[in-house]
């Protein structure tokens, strides 16, 4: 019967950009996996349409081995959508087609299996002070040491995971046991919180609020939405944008029988939020979290593509939820940057969800209380709509915010050396005793992200390039100021060109030092500690924010991951240990980044009737992110920013590509960073295409795990010709097959480094 096969279109897994020819007996609609022989391994790939045979030639083509599926695994719109994540950073469709489907569909044996248990430790009765603890553990410094780890851990803990951390042996932990303080169960490895918890989560209040005027007015306005129609909805912190999402679902989903997708920054950072959608709809929800193992991960997909759970809710890759008839994509939080893939393909879930919902015929919500610059220029040029929510609900305030100048409030008591290491300014620490004392609680933020290291004198000026009002870079061997988005290089002086005081490299202050000094100050305060280290169980995070939650905490002291949606009535008080670190990242986003920081984290204060307060220290009071957060003025810090990004131009003024070469050997990095740029320099010289290009020169972060880094930035104003560039490079430059070398396209990076 299959007298004449069909020919089709395969994109396969590879990092090559075109398409393979295969034949087929049967029919294959676009979209389905197909498993083909690839140098005798069975590939599955993504039948992308029919072929014209052209690319074959003279060659018989292969023949497709196995359709797995009665169904397209990629429904068209979201075939689509990865086209052009593909076209558009350059990048095979094939791997683009991959990061959208389930692991478990990428392989052409069957899924693998669920979770396995393991011992795990559980925290038993407490020790909320330090004196509680000094006599618990008096001639146990280990076991103290374990207790305090598995305490920061959110009280529970894999038993290996534990001694791994402290480098002891079982010994310790069987102390621990031994004395009533903790006790061993065995749990799967890979649990679902969300379904764990099911009893325990109502929270009735959320069904039972009724939107006010702003939010109705916005509500209204999205689902009067065409379809594919864009919002920017700016609401404040606290302004109650959760309840505008919520009934925009109601009416996708409850009334049109549509469905939607909801993006958060990262689940585990955002349990509260996850929560409320959980709340509202219940078995409609598939929470599509990191926890999840490949199983239960193709479990949730095939819900989804079944359309019988109707609302995905995740991270960046949720935005590939295989729904049909989808009505609706929400980006909370979208000027996030985890929205921004790391590794290829390089896309930014953002862009990626107002693409989809074009497709798709759905309409795109952004929000945030402090939107990128990208979507707020979008805004203002129409292409975005604009929704306001400006005021709190319930007419509460933002909270004041108070910001101590550290080189006035450290030098009239201390001399310069003790001033440089001191953490606590007085009216700090004074308004910490003041709020634990009223039986409120604090939040303290240590962000802790500088990690390009710069050069700063004690009156704050810090070394800057001439040409590009980027901060440079400290470089010790040979020591130099470098700027690595022109190359500018000077010595590393010993003072500073604007007061003639000493510059000194700024060292890391981290959040266990800070935690130990809060200890001290306030011995009977009960602290948690939340950052990286304390938080590398995959639910760490969420029982960390529930102990907070339920009063269990006075101090939560932490980096970035504290700043992100939390919603806690009895925090009256948050402190900014150091608003400049990061400030002075190499980044022409630093400010923006820092703004946004301030911002979010001073907005986690006075959300509940007690009302809050800020306290801010630094040591650049008069920089715009500072005065401008200070003052909860969106407005005015992004009317500054963007001015200043208009000269020397940077997005969204123009377009930028960063083109990283990385590798073993320093020299054949460097070499090879050098052919990119004159490659690109000669195509724009035959072609006139206005693509401005920059170095090479070393990345900022010019070593990650003993790979070599150096990077060539395009600048451009449109987008087409720097596309066109971008593929003739990927197709034309070939990367020598030497020291493990790799080019890597980043277009629209959110980071330099
Ligand atoms: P945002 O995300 O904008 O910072 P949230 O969505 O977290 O703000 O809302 C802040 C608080 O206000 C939450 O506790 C929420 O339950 C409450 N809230 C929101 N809308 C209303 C409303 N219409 N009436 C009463 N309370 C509301
Ligand atoms: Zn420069």
């Amino acid at each position: 019967m299959a007298s004449s096969p069909h020919l089709i279109e395969v994109a396969l897994p590879l990092p090559l950009r075109q398409t393979f020819t295969y034949a087929s007996d049967a029919p294959v609609a676009p979209g389905h996996r197909v498993v083909v022989p690839v140098r005798n391994k069975r590939v599955v790939g993504i039948c992308v349409g029919p072929s014209d045979g052209v690319a074959l030639a003279e060659v018989t083509p292969k023949g497709v081995l196995a359709i797995p599926d009665a169904e397209p695994a990629l429904p068209a719109d979201l075939l689509a959508t990865c086209r052009w994540i593909a076209d558009y950073h350059v990048v095979s469709l094939g791997l683009v087609c991959r990061a959208a489907l389930p692991v478990a569909l990428g392989q052409a044996g069957t899924p693998a299996p669920r979770g396995r248990t393991e011992r795990v430790l559980v925290l038993e009765g407490t020790l909320p002070t330090l004196q509680s603890r000094e006599a618990a553990f008096r001639r146990a410094p280990q076991q103290r040491q374990a207790y305090e780890l598995l305490e920061s851990l959110g009280g529970r803990a894999s038993v290996p995971h534990l001694l791994r951390q402290l480098g002891c042996t079982s010994a310790v932990v069987d102390g621990l046991v031994r004395k009533g303080f903790a006790r061993i169960e065995s749990a799967t490895v890979f649990r679902d919180p969300f379904a764990a918890r099911e009893g325990e989560r109502a929270r009735p209040a959320v069904a039972a609020l009724r939107p006010t005027s702003a939010q109705q007015a916005a509500i209204d306005a999205i689902v009067a939405g065409e379809p594919g129609a864009a919002f920017l909805l700016h609401g404040i912190t606290g302004s109650g944008k959760t309840l505008v999402y919520l009934e925009v679902l109601e009416q996708v989903v409850r009334v049109e029988g549509r469905s939607a997708i909801v993006l958060v920054p990262e689940i585990a950072l955002t349990p509260q939020t996850v929560e409320r959608f959980r709340a509202r709809f219940g078995d409609l929800v598939a929470v599509l979290h990191s926890g999840l193992s490949d199983g239960e991960r193709l479990d949730a997909w095939r819900a989804l593509r079944r359309g019988e759970k109707r609302i995905a809710v995740g991270a960046r890759s949720a935005i590939f939820a295989p729904l049909p008839d989808l009505g609706a994509i929400i980006v909370d939080e979208e000027h996030e940057a985890s929205y921004k893939q790391a590794e290829a393909p390089r896309y930014h879930a953002r862009e990626v969800a107002l693409i989809h919902a074009r497709e798709a015929g759905a309409r795109c919500v952004l929000g945030s209380a402090t939107p990128s610059l990208e979507s707020w220029r979008n805004a203002q040029e129409g292409r975005l709509s604009l929704l306001s929510l400006p005021a709190r609900v319930g007419g509460g305030a933002l909270p004041a915010v108070r910001v101590v100048d550290l080189r006035q409030e450290l030098k009239v008591s201390l001399p310069d050396e003790r001033a440089r290491r001191q953490v606590l300014s007085a009216p700090l620490e004074a308004a910490i005793r003041d709020h634990v004392a009223r039986g409120e609680q604090v939040i303290l933020l240590l962000n802790r992200r500088g990690y390009a290291p710069f050069v700063q004198c004690a009156e704050g000026h810090v070394a800057v390039c001439p040409h590009c009002s980027i901060s440079l870079t400290y470089h010790r061997t040979p020591e130099r100021l470098v700027c690595h988005y022109c190359q500018h290089q000077e010595a590393a002086g010993r003072t500073c060109a604007d007061c003639g005081g000493a510059m000194e490299r700024q060292r890391g202050l981290g959040t266990q030092q800070v935690e130990r000094l809060l200890a001290e100050r306030f011995p009977t305060a009960r602290i948690a500690r939340m950052d990286a280290d304390t938080t590398s169980g995959k639910w760490a995070h969420a029982e960390i924010l529930e102990r907070v939650g339920r009063g269990e905490v006075d101090v939560l002291l932490g980096t970035q991951m504290i700043a992100k949606g939390l919603d806690f009535a009895s925090v009256t008080l948050v402190g900014v240990i150091d608003a400049d670190v990061g400030l002075h990242l190499p980044d022409f986003r630093a400010s923006e980044r820092i703004f946004q920081l301030l911002s979010q984290v001073a907005g986690r204060a006075g959300r509940g009737p007690k009302g809050g307060e800020v306290v801010i220290q630094t040591r650049t009071p008069g920089h715009h992110a500072v005065r401008h957060a200070a003052t909860h003025d969106f407005l005015r810090f992004a009317a500054e920013e963007l001015s200043n990004r208009e000269s020397p131009p940077y997005p969204p003024t123009l377009r930028l590509a960063n083109l990283i070469v990385s590798g073993l050997d320093e020299v054949l990095v460097a070499t090879f960073a050098g052919a990119v740029a004159r490659w690109c320099v000669a195509a724009e010289a035959r072609f006139a295409l206005g693509v401005t290009v920059l170095g090479p020169a070393p990345c900022p972060v010019d070593r990650i795990k003993t790979r070599w880094r150096w990077h060539v930035i395009l600048k451009s104003e449109k987008v087409a010709p720097l596309t066109r560039l971008l593929r003739g490079l990927a197709d034309g430059l070939e990367v020598p097959a030497a020291g493990g070398l790799r080019l890597a396209i980043d277009r629209d990076p959110v980071a330099l480094l």
